[in-house]
């Protein structure tokens, strides 16, 4: 890979890479190694039996003794919980692992058959704890977690007790609950049935077969124009026949939600459903932060339509086509396993020489799989195990720069962990959704200005910039377009109208063209798109919490960037905070309010720069 400095390592202790032996072509036999978490599968099932036995011990104590109990009382239970959790956390983790490193294997769907079983009765066993928290009367609950003996469990126990207001009575709750597979789920399961249904037939240029839509989907990012756009056209095609069931679920999930919303109280001063102050509890963010985020990205819609037109000139076209939306820009280098490894320690080793030492041990102590295998799942994940344990990284390594900034994304969810799981309990160690994807994009932010810098070849230096932008943007403005979809829709169904087809391609056809402006040209048959996303489905409101966490990685990024080493601390001290604290508490240490709309134009400015350098 010339022109960039290969091997080079800018922190003290560089990688001794004769100790791990070279990885083959595609990472070939760069395998983890799990045996720090379990020695083998039986062993797991004993672990699991005999935490669950734990469990009943422990609660067999607790139940119904903590109404009255002070805080020290209340310190010393949430420490036993807390270490049993450990425990079936990390045998459950494995079982999980294993799957993923092979779901071919009959132990391993063994094992998964009996953990699933065990974790329905671990959370039976344990679930009082939380629930006698919820009961205590509220002033007696809040000044127990201002004492100093819960500190280290102070933002978990504030959180429990925002959301005490809005759990029913234990009768009420178990109704919901033995109902929820004949309604919510129901309705889930007969969407994702559908859509994994539908199978495309197009040719891709080796004769007819079968595709799902996630293969035809993929043809997007060909480099061959005209099969982008036969994809595509098959795709809506394809879609037409069942808009109608799927639009069906859509609509009675909507409707169902919105009736317990009123239930649990999720409702403003007229009474009315707020659709979205649940994802937003569960974010732990406040309302304000969230609309305020959501206007100024939909503010900001210039940036994207910038980066397409320029685009668009790049392609030699005078209007980008939906089909050429994800064309590919500049031509890319490929890149080894060791390759990226050195690129990745190096690059953050740029940043912390702490925070990159850290990152190797996940490669001298095998806790990296990274080659593609039959059986093997696909994409890619890091698992923080369990609180005490180690965190470990799954991909699947192709020899690509891609697969490159795929390994630094993973590294920094494991970064984050093991600083996380290092300083905090197991009930505060991992963060929400909207921080959990903050150490991931920060880290791709660092390998990505690592190797622009050193990078010559204007083609590569386009790919790199390209890909770079194209991920922002799909990340911060299409996630909360999405969002803006799905708010749009409560809204319309709250106020009694039914959610067909039609109505939902109306409103998702008019966010999209907001987006986009003239920028991007979008097909009639593009009115369908909101029929395949899975997130509308399983969790409301899931996608603003990308956007979130893409602007925070690029803010604090430009952050670092204007204030260099100082900045570093601060940085790693708030991810060492892990979930202790809210989003607007962590943020605002690092000096960025997010209640100011403002706090948003770092990342704008980015993707602008980067834009005007393509
Ligand atoms: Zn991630």
């Amino acid at each position: 890979m010339d022109g960039l400095a290969m091997g080079e390592s800018a922190y003290g202790d560089p990688l001794k890479a004769e100790e791990l032996g070279p990885a083959g072509p595609r990472a070939a036999g760069v395998v983890w190694d799990l045996g720090f978490i379990e020695p083998s599968a039986a062993a797991a099932r004993e672990h699991l039996a005999h935490t669950v036995q734990k469990a009943k011990t422990f609660a067999a104590r607790w139940e119904g003794k903590l109404g009255g109990a002070d805080a020290a009382t209340w310190a010393r239970a949430l420490g036993e919980l807390g270490a049993i959790s450990n425990a079936f956390r990390a045998a459950a983790s494995y079982n999980g692992l294993r799957l993923a490193e092979n779901s071919l294997s009959t132990v391993n769907q063994d094992l998964d058959a009996y953990v699933n079983r065990e974790s329905v009765q671990f959370e039976n066993v344990t679930r009082f704890l939380e629930l006698d928290w919820k009961a205590l009367p509220s002033a007696r609950a809040k000044a127990l977690a201002r004492d100093p003996a819960l500190a280290r469990y102070r933002h978990y126990l504030e959180r429990l007790l925002e959301d005490a207001p809005h759990t029913l009575s234990a009768v009420e709750e178990r109704a919901l609950a033995e109902r929820s597979p004949a309604a919510e789920s129901a309705w889930e399961s007969l969407f994702h049935e559908t859509l994994s249904g539908i199978v495309v037939d197009f040719d891709a240029g080796e004769g007819v077969r079968k595709h799902t839509i996630d293969e035809i989907l993929a043809y997007r990012m060909s480099a061959d124009a005209a099969l982008r756009g036969r994809a595509v056209t098959a795709l809506f095609a394809a879609l037409e026949p069942w808009k109608g069931v799927l639009a069906k679920c859509y609509d009675s999930l909507v409707g169902d939600r919105l009736a317990i919303d009123r239930l649990r109280g999720y409702v403003d001063a007229s009474g009315a459903p707020l659709p979205m102050q649940q994802a937003n509890v569960a974010n732990d963010l406040s309302d304000a932060v969230v609309s305020t985020m959501m206007k100024a990205v939909e503010d900001h819609y210039s940036v994207v339509q910038t980066y397409y037109r320029r685009k668009a000139a790049l392609l030699g076209v005078k209007q980008l086509t939906f089909e050429d939306q994800y064309a590919p820009i500049g031509t890319p280098k490929p890149c080894t396993y060791d390759e990226a490894r050195s690129l990745v320690l190096a690059a953050v080793g740029s940043f912390s020489k702490s925070a990159a030492s850290i990152l190797e041990k996940f490669f001298t102590e095998n806790r990296i799989d990274a080659e593609p295998r039959k059986g093997k799942t696909g994409g890619a994940f890091c698992s923080g195990v369990a609180q005490d344990k180690k965190p470990v990284v799954l991909m699947n390594f192709t020899d690509t720069i891609n697969d490159a900034m795929t390994l630094a994304h993973e590294l920094g969810h494991g970064l984050h962990f093991s600083l996380a799981q290092k300083a905090q309990t197991p009930f505060e160690c991992e963060t929400g959704m909207a921080m959990a994807e903050v150490a991931s994009t920060f880290n791709e932010m660092l390998l990505f200005d690592y190797l622009l810098e050193r990078e010559k070849d204007p083609a590569a230096r386009q790919a790199l910039i390209a890909s770079r932008i194209e991920e922002s943007c799909a990340t911060i403005f299409r996630q909360t377009m999405m969002a803006r979809y799905e708010e749009r829709a409560y809204a319309a169904r709250e106020h009694g109208e039914s959610l067909g087809a039609d109505r939902l391609s109306d409103i998702w056809f008019e966010e999209n063209q907001k987006e986009f402006g003239d920028a991007l040209s979008l097909p009639q048959g593009y009115r369908l798109g909101w029929a395949y996303i899975p997130h509308f489905i399983n969790t409301r409101f899931y996608t603003y919490s990308y956007s979130f966490a893409h602007l925070t990685s690029l803010a604090l990024y430009a952050k670092y960037k204007a204030e260099g080493q100082p900045f570093v601390a601060k940085y790693l001290d708030l991810l060492r905070t892990g979930g202790a604290k809210s989003p607007e508490d962590l943020l605002r240490k690092v000096g960025i309010d997010i209640t100011d709309p403002a706090w948003v134009e770092p990342a704008f400015a980015l993707i602008s720069r980067w834009t005007s350098q393509l």
